[in-house]
Order: C-alpha cells, then sequence, then structure tokens
C-alpha cells in the first residue's frame, strides 16, 4: 500500500466512516503534527464517539467508534495537554478535567468523654478543683487531662 499524507493525516489505514471528518478537524490544530489512525477492528455496538485513551510518548491515543467498528488514533503532539484540552474545547472528545481536590471538610469536634474522677484534681481550664466522685470531663488523645464538663464545652 502507498503511504501518503492528507495533510498531516497519514493513511496507512483507511478511517472508518464518520471518523474522517473529525481527523479534517484535528488537522486543523497547530498543537498536532500529525495524525496516524491504527487498524479498524469490528464492533457491535452503536453509536460513534470519540475518546481519549491515554497520553503516549509522543502524544494521544484515541479511540474512535461507530457503530461496526473501532479504530484507535494516535495523534503525535509535543503539548500533549493543551491538545487534549483543545479536543475537549472543540467537542471532538468527551473529557473534564480531573477535579480539583475538595477542600478538607473541618474536622468532627469530637464527642466530650465524661469520666468519674478517682481524686481530687484540678480544672485544666479552669484551674478550680474538681472533687473525687464527681464526672469531668476527658480531655486530649494521648495524655488525659480533666476539666468540669461545662468548662470542656467552652
Ligand atoms: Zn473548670
Amino acid at each position: 500500500m502507498k503511504k501518503y499524507r492528507a495533510g498531516k493525516i497519514k493513511r496507512e489505514h483507511s478511517v472508518i466512516e464518520q471518523l474522517w471528518p473529525v481527523l479534517e478537524h484535528i488537522a486543523e490544530c497547530d498543537l498536532v503534527t500529525s495524525i496516524i489512525p491504527g487498524p479498524i477492528s469490528p464492533l457491535g455496538t452503536h453509536g460513534f464517539e470519540v475518546t481519549f485513551q491515554r497520553f503516549t510518548e509522543t502524544g494521544l491515543r484515541l479511540l474512535a467508534k461507530n457503530g461496526a467498528a473501532v479504530q484507535e488514533v494516535y495523534l503525535v503532539a509535543p503539548d500533549k495537554q493543551s491538545t487534549l484540552e483543545w479536543l475537549a474545547a472543540e467537542g471532538i472528545v468527551a473529557w473534564k478535567p480531573p477535579r480539583k481536590a475538595t477542600p478538607q471538610r473541618r474536622p468532627v469536634p469530637e464527642p466530650l468523654r465524661t469520666v468519674v474522677l478517682p481524686s481530687d484534681m484540678a480544672c485544666s481550664v479552669c484551674g478550680r478543683a474538681m472533687r473525687a466522685g464527681t464526672r469531668a470531663a476527658q480531655l486530649g488523645r494521648k495524655r488525659y487531662t480533666y476539666a468540669h464538663v461545662r468548662c470542656a464545652q467552652k
């Protein structure tokens, strides 16, 4: 088979129906240096779509499907991310930028733990005495301190 180019599009393989105009559209993009359609495989699904598969060493790999067949398309594009954004902005591939990490929720305050004091001790908040046998708030995670329940809730 004689290889030839229609613009940037390499025609080593024929192209599935509906894909050619998309490739011509992509060929308009300055970010893309060449477009290499891969071999065609038979398929049993319906509908035409072009999806972004992954980045390659030299650019991007797309997958085109029509009702009858599926075909990989390799784009040679030095600026891969901008090319993908261009393809998405042009509506050629369905792709959304990954969501930014959602800000972390505020830590939920731990439920107040109360204990019965085994001995008299000073409240860690107000410093006043707490009597043995009364309920007090237990604060902290490893080294506990104790406080009046009312003081701990402030
Ligand atoms: Zn207190």
